[in-house]
């Protein structure tokens, strides 16, 4: 069982109540470090801190309230590590619980990873911490519906100015049935995603995407999710 201070709340006004999301829910076991993580969603976004030493890795999850493999993904990782990792892993399994309790991609009408750039919002408040912690490298994971951008299985990154971004990326797309979408350079096409602000910090990042209508849980996508996850921490040796 984990002490209950190994989840801290890193922002309150996104607090939600995760078990409203009926679709979500039907793929988790809620019970034991689950439930402590959806209990403390209500507070706001929580974050879990398991292991200890290097190397000090981050995966995020629902930065999209409404992308629903990945979270899930994220929660059956959270079980199965049952705190075994070499180093130390954070995970925050639901970036915006309000978000995520209303199936929602926005959160008060704005789009979380086109402002992690912008002071006061989550995704900002998200680099802040890893910056904080001295985090070696960050992956957040999303999905995307079909015939949208991408709309294919991908792993995002860039080679400048952490080209380990790209080497991460590449490790991922070797061990996944995942296609590598590589920006020369972070933050160029858009502003204000997590994985392009941690880049740009020098904190190398990776934005890993699964196949999935937004709002539902199609086919094996948390599977798929979970599988990317993994392949994230053996690049790192870190399981
Ligand atoms: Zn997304």
């Amino acid at each position: 069982m984990e002490p209950k201070e190994n989840i801290n709340i890193i922002s309150r006004e996104t607090r939600g109540k995760i078990e409203k999301n009926t679709e979500l829910m039907e793929h988790v076991s809620n019970k034991g470090i689950i439930t402590d993580l959806i209990k403390k969603a209500e507070y706001g976004t929580p974050i879990l801190k398991l292991g200890h030493g290097d190397p000090k890795l981050m995966i995020t999850a629902g930065i999209h309230g409404d992308e629903l493999p990945p979270q899930i993904a994220a929660m059956w990782l959270i079980e199965d590590l049952n705190s075994k990792i070499n180093g130390t892993l954070y995970i925050i399994p639901f970036a915006v619980p309000n978000a995520t309790m209303k199936n929602s991609r926005r959160f008060k009408g704005f789009d979380m990873n086109r402002t992690a750039s912008k002071s006061g919002f989550i995704s900002n408040k998200i680099v802040n911490t890893v910056k904080k912690l001295e985090i070696d490298a960050l992956a957040d994971f999303h999905s995307t519906k079909p015939g949208s951008n991408p709309g294919i299985q991908s792993v995002f990154c860039s080679k400048k100015p952490c080209y380990q971004s790209y080497l991460m990326a590449e490790h991922v797309t070797n061990h996944t049935p995942s296609k590598m979408i590589c920006h020369k350079e972070a933050g160029t096409l858009y502003k204000g995603a997590i994985e392009d602000e941690c880049n740009l910090a020098g904190i190398p990042a990776i934005t890993c995407e699964v196949v999935s209508k937004n709002g539902t849980v199609d086919g094996k996508s948390p599977e798929k999710s979970y599988l990317q996850m993994k392949a994230y921490l053996e690049y790192f040796k870190a399981i």
